[in-house]
């Protein structure tokens, strides 16, 4: 058998991708063609503007009608980057007698070499190039010979209809409120306008971005990234802010990774009120201490999102519905493990945020840890009583 692999961020998939993969397959025989989201490349981290998963479903959408395509989850699956390397070393482990090509436009055929590992991809793939609107001819010519002769790399150019679109523009025109309609699937486009994608972002989301990311491990900002997107739909559905939502939703683990010591000075530092649940394990105030160090370095000064960041652990009893958003983001953001009242608490929220967190307070797994803080049973009450408890 043959087989392509496209890979890409395809945040969103459209008709370049497609038309290039179903002209590469006709071209070559291949028997089918694999779509290969990455995960959240190290180069890309902060344009991508979807999740890991909302990317692979808008994927999913687009070629599920098309018995020669197919959607592959393993970058996306994996926790951490993920590298082409890779992904290529697994697919020839799972099929070790077939053959297999990796198609990618120009653009990306010309910085290929500074792909991680891009000397043992060489020789694990023979490559297809096809023209990309924006470079020429020649040039990637150039390129391609060099990189032939320099690594032994295999390439063969294709000549394919240039279609002059990309995820870039696309997104471009989402956020300007301009029609995407035919440069992508009808399903990908009400997906977009579902998920509430792509929409403007706060203006301070691009600084927290970068300084969010250098605090913590990249497991934890993916989980970080994946909140902010739960909390931008949610807000959309809900009508509040959407720029907010996404905001808090990216901070709100930003002091997660601090130590226990830390925890203590800073308790005392932003004048936490102290709860015997801090005794062993300081750390879980990580909320109320970010929203205390967000605001003295001036970072950040809306009230509202402070806030939300401040109650996303153990909620409080005067939760405004931005700060609900992101406590039921932090439980159901799409690439958590499967855990215990993960149905219960989705099905709940079809219904309303409050619905969610009643949900959740049977399975809450810090309470069942024993980690009780009383501003749970006060978010509790004021939710069941309709009423602000004092915090
Ligand atoms: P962005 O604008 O965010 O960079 P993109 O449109 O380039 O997005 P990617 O997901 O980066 O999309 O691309 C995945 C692969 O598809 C790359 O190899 C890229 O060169 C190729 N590709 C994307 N759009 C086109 C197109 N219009 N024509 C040919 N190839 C394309
Ligand atoms: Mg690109």
């Amino acid at each position: 058998m043959k087989y392509g692999i496209m890979g890409g961020t395809f945040s969103p998939i459209h008709i370049g991708h497609l038309i290039l993969a179903e002209e590469v397959r006709q071209r070559y025989s291949l028997d089918k063609v694999f779509f290969v989201p990455s995960g959240t490349p190290p180069h890309k981290i902060g344009r991508v503007y979807a999740s890991a998963a909302e990317r692979c479903e808008m994927v999913e959408l687009a070629v599920r009608e098309n018995a020669n395509f197919e959607v592959l989850d393993i970058e996306i699956c994996r926790s951490g980057y993920s590298y082409t390397v890779d992904t290529v070393r697994a697919l020839k482990h799972r099929h070790p007698d077939d053959e297999f090509f990796f198609v990618t436009g120009a653009d990306a055929l010309t910085g290929l070499d500074t792909w991680h590992n891009f000397e043992e991809l060489a020789k694990e793939v023979v490559f297809i190039g096809a023209g990309r609107h924006g470079v020429t001819h020649s040039g990637l010519v150039q390129k391609t010979d060099f990189l032939a002769q320099k690594y032994g790399f295999k390439i063969e150019l294709v000549e394919t209809p240039l279609i002059a679109v990309s995820s870039s523009e696309i997104r471009r025109r989402v956020a300007a409120g301009e029609s995407i309609r035919y440069l992508v699937p009808r399903e990908v486009e009400d997906y977009i306008a579902a998920k509430a994608l792509y929409l403007s972002r706060h203006p301070l989301y691009e600084k927290m971005f970068e300084l969010t990311k250098n605090r913590m491990s990249s497991v934890r900002f993916l989980h970080s990234l994946e909140v902010a997107a739960e909390a931008r739909r949610l807000a959309h559905i809900f009508g509040e802010d959407h720029e907010k939502a996404e905001l808090a939703g990216l901070i709100h683990d930003y002091c997660k990774e601090i130590s226990d010591d830390d925890a203590r000075k800073y308790i005392e530092k932003y004048g936490i009120e102290w709860h015997s649940c801090f005794a062993e394990k300081p750390g879980l105030a990580h909320g109320e201490i970010a929203a205390g160090m967000l605001l003295e370095s001036g970072l950040v000064d809306d009230a509202a999102v402070l806030d939300a960041v401040r109650w996303h652990t153990y909620g409080s009893g005067q939760m405004s519905q931005l700060a609900k958003i992101v406590y039921v983001a932090d439980i159901t953001e799409p690439t958590r493990r499967p855990f215990a009242g993960q149905h219960e608490v989705r099905a709940a929220l079809r219904y309303s945020l409050d619905a969610a967190i009643l949900a959740w307070q049977p399975f809450n797994e810090a309470l069942i840890r024993g980690e009780f803080h009383p501003n749970n049973a006060k978010m509790f009450e004021s939710i069941v009583s309709g009423k602000n408890v004092q915090t």
